[in-house]
């Protein structure tokens, strides 16, 4: 078929997530394959993967290992369900996860989304405290701008304005306690001030309702779709100590952080938290099928272990819970990180990457650069002194993208926050190259619409 045909029907056809389709309409982008760090269009043009394909490439595209397994599998099963049967992989999988993750996690519930895996969490948590004779503890607690995916229980531990505001009816009320942004912050600029007193405002939200707080949903370490907003050293570990003063279940949401995204295996590692319940997606098949999974305490697991007739089962799954494929892929996937010792290689990418933006930071449309290992978001400001953003209908962040795209490499931006998230695998001549598009663009874009906005 044709290309002119092929983008008439995406638009006549298709509605993408997260996507404004008169945007799409204005500038559609069909891909048509990948290799390593580049996808290229139907056109033939290529672009280097900026954004790991949604935060979720690991080893590039098209990697003869993944690809293999997931061909071998398909030549026994492509999927069978977990609905009271297991399979191979599904089981081999979940040894392998329980290996990798925190000590006092012991059980694997799969499913197929970051969402998804959420949703399971809360649920999870939710029946837990019923199973054990505490049925009061119903609520859950947030924090300021998260983002745990956009199911209505996801979005009910959301605190994203732009996305969930609309929804505010659907979803249940969760409480919120404030997020320790650093460079946000309307009062404070000190890091520990700024952390002690959010950890002092979530104590005094859990002295007063801790009875009747199931669980506390939490990013793990940085908050992603929020803005990539990174906590202050010391703030997760008190927030693992309050739940335990309070007995509330500390839910780790390692969706976008987990497997070596941050340098270590899981974000939690960098301050020694132990979850009750830990999410897991993205990264957890390289990028390749659609696997996610929550995973628990024994704890946790037995308050679920009875006759049937007690009601104590844990009612929920999804038609392609557990598949194969995905399994298998997400197995091949952690063989290699084994084989090439990729947590540690990720620690020198993430030096390579700080000394790339390091010039970056003098620029005066770049407010602040923010760092956690292989996750970085660039935020763009109108005002580097009085941090003024630009003008929201502007768009500096979509247009800079916009921009990148014409140099060559694809992102997206949360607002004016240019994400910077390449697959781990990236070289170091490919992290250059991708920062220097982003420069360009960022360059080109600010200049124009900095004498827009008036001070
Ligand atoms: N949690 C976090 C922290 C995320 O970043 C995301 C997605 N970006 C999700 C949950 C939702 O994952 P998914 O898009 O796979 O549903």
């Amino acid at each position: 078929m044709n290309q002119e045909k092929l983008i008439e029907k995406s638009s006549q056809y298709l509605w993408l997530p997260f996507t404004q389709m008169k945007d799409y309409d204005a500038d559609p982008l069909v891909i048509e394959s990948g290799e390593g760090v580049y996808l290229r269009d139907i056109y033939g043009n290529e672009y280097l993967d900026g954004y790991s394909s949604l935060w979720l490439n690991v080893h590039g595209h098209r990697n003869e290992e993944i690809n293999s397994a997931i061909k071998e599998q398909l030549d026994k099963i492509a999927h069978s369900t977990l609905l009271g049967a297991s399979n191979i992989p599904s089981i081999l999988l979940a040894e392998k996860l329980i290996e990798l993750s925190p000590e006092k996690l012991k059980r694997v519930f799969y499913s197929d989304s970051g969402a998804t895996s959420v949703e399971i969490a809360i649920k999870m948590a939710y029946q837990y405290w019923q199973n054990i004779g505490k049925p009061e503890k119903q609520k859950f607690i947030t924090l300021k701008n998260a983002y745990h995916g956009d199911t209505v229980g996801a979005i009910s531990v959301g605190q994203v304005d732009i996305f969930h505001r609309v929804y505010k009816s659907l979803m249940f009320h969760s409480l919120v306690a404030p997020f320790p942004d650093v460079y946000h912050h309307a009062e404070l600029d000190d890091e520990d001030e700024i952390r002690d007193t959010a950890l002092l405002e979530l104590e005094a939200i859990l002295e007063e309702h801790h009875h009747e707080i199931a669980g506390m949903t939490v990013e793990s370490l940085i908050q992603g779709a929020g803005g990539m907003n990174i906590m202050p050293k010391g703030y997760f570990k008190g927030v693992e100590q309050l739940c335990k003063k309070y007995n509330v279940l500390l839910i780790v949401d390692e969706v976008a952080t987990g497997f070596g995204r941050t340098g270590k295996m899981f974000a939690v590692e960098h301050e020694d938290v132990q979850p009750d319940i830990m999410t897991v997606a993205k990264g957890i098949t390289g990028g390749y099928l659609p696997i996610a999974a929550t995973l628990t305490t024994e704890e946790i697991y037995e308050a679920f272990y009875d006759d049937y007739t007690s009601l104590k089962t844990f009612f929920h799954g999804h038609s392609y819970t557990g598949n194969q494929l995905g399994c298998a892929a997400a197995l091949a996937n952690l063989e290699i990180y084994e084989r090439e010792n990729l947590i540690e290689q990720t620690q020198v990418k993430k030096a390579i990457i700080q000394n790339l933006l390091e010039p970056l930071k003098s620029h005066p449309h770049i407010g602040d650069i923010r760092q956690l290992g292989m996750i970085c978001g660039i935020e763009l400001v109108a005002y580097k002194e009085s941090k003024k953003p630009f003008l929201w209908e502007d768009r500096v962040g979509y247009r800079t993208t916009l921009k990148m795209r014409e140099l060559g490499m694809l992102t997206r931006p949360i607002g004016d926050t240019i994400v910077f998230m390449p697959p781990l695998a990236a070289s170091g001549k490919e992290l250059e190259k991708m920062v220097e598009i982003m420069s360009e663009a960022i360059e080109i874009t600010t200049r124009e619409y900095a004498e827009k906005t008036v001070l």
